[in-house]
């Protein structure tokens, strides 16, 4: 259970010895699934028998983690459901995997549970984001320290949605894209979980062991999710390769991958067919959770692509922010416009013919709009009106 891998050259070590390999890519936990059977997922919630519900470790049998109590077992067990209202036409059927219901608004808690549960002593994170919060929260409930690193111009209305879990909190100046490194590199006191950290990718292989449980004894034709660390890409395929090993899929879900154009190192890569990532100068976007130029992951979820014989999708600006307001408004899920480039994608996917009306596609709607929601607030539509004008009015706009 203890073992990590290169999934490039093969490579082992111990846990605790290296979270990247001497050949350069990233560690992850290589458990052996071979005899795992859907009836090994013990319906646990966690030990939490208060919590009523199954969660992620619900597959504590495959995680280096034991189950715990409290706010780090609620993470996971988020809503799989059909969409229909959003499925373009002779296209496929889309399936929401609504991540923004874990409890920090994001999957980011599936990879911080596991991290918290595992890891001793402080914990910490390099992000200004979804990972951030879920770190600050985790440690709060467990009662640990956390050391959250943020880029000098994170917003403020940003820290504070951090600072209430009472982390310490550095904003830093100079070559943020350094730090991940410097945190991998050195011993700071803390470990830190950053986004494609063996014990985090752990954790979030679960989302798509949550996907392939709710198909089974079938699976899902593909997997379409945004990405960019690349660390949940790696989860995903990760737990593809296990639930494979364990004769548990008919088929492997294609992985495709989605960003936004205007940061989109991952998918120039892939138009090259090219196998290595190099870093890009990003532009600017609203899909601010996944404004990566320099994906520490990006050679592990290029290969989860080519592996599984899916793609990797560059979204346009525009195109992302109609499908954020189509989410919304005709499925009533809330996401980030950074989510939004994965329904968007299977829309441009299905229009290029990657995928028919027979298809089952499951998205994963990584984390909750109702924080970062439209950069761009529309309230053209709202209208004014006075008080006993209430009952015309109302009946006029159902009418
Ligand atoms: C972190 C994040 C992603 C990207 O995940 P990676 O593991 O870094 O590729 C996507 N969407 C949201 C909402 C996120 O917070
Ligand atoms: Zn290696």
């Amino acid at each position: 259970m203890d073992r990590l891998a290169c999934y490039d050259c093969g490579e082992t070590y111990a846990f605790g010895d290296a979270v990247r390999c001497r050949c350069g890519e990233p560690l992850w936990f290589e458990p052996d699934t071979a005899s795992f059977d859907w009836s090994d997922a013990s319906g646990t919630t966690g030990g939490d028998a208060t919590l009523g519900r199954d969660t992620l470790w619900r597959y504590d049998s495959v995680l280096p983690a034991a189950a715990p109590t409290g706010f780090a077992a609620a993470a996971g067990g988020t809503p799989l459901f059909r969409a229909p209202s959003i499925e373009p036409t002779d296209g496929p059927r889309i399936h929401l995997k609504v991540e923004g219901v874990n409890p920090t608004g994001s999957f980011k808690d599936r990879g911080t549970a596991v991290g918290v549960c595992r890891a001793d002593g402080p914990i910490g994170t390099v992000s200004h984001g979804n990972m951030a919060l879920s770190v600050a929260a985790h440690a709060a409930a467990a009662d640990r320290e956390a050391v959250i690193l943020v880029a000098e111009d994170t917003p403020d209305s940003r820290l504070a949605m951090i600072a209430q879990h009472d982390p310490h909190l550095f904003r830093v100046r100079g070559d943020y894209g350094r730090l991940y490194r410097d945190t991998v590199d050195g011993d700071l006191g803390a470990a830190f979980l950053n986004s494609d950290a063996p014990l985090r990718v752990a954790g979030q292989k679960t989302v798509a062991y949550e996907i392939c449980e709710a198909f089974a004894p079938d699976a899902p034709d593909a997997i379409v999710l945004p990405v960019s660390s690349g660390g949940q890409a790696s989860g995903v395929w990760k737990a593809l390769r296990e639930l494979d090993a364990a004769g548990l899929l008919p088929s492997v879900p294609r992985i495709y991958l989605a960003q936004a154009a205007r940061c989109d190192p991952i998918a120039r890569a892939y138009r090259r067919g090219r196998s290595r990532v190099e870093p890009v100068e990003g532009e600017p976007t609203a899909a601010v959770s996944i404004n990566n130029a320099d994906p520490p992951s990006g050679n592990r979820a290029l290969a989860a692509v080519a592996e599984t014989d899916g793609g990797v999708v560059s979204v346009a600006e525009e195109a992302m922010i109609d499908e954020t307001d189509r989410l919304a408004a005709d499925a009533g899920v809330s996401v980030e416009p950074s989510c939004a480039v994965a329904t968007a994608a299977v829309r441009e996917l299905a229009t290029a013919g990657e995928f028919d009306a027979a298809d089952d596609v499951a998205v994963i709607l990584t984390g909750s709009g109702y924080k970062y929601g439209p950069s761009d607030p529309d309230t053209a539509s709202v209208r004014e009106v006075d008080r006993t004008d209430v009952p015309a009015a109302v009946r006029d706009a159902v009418s």
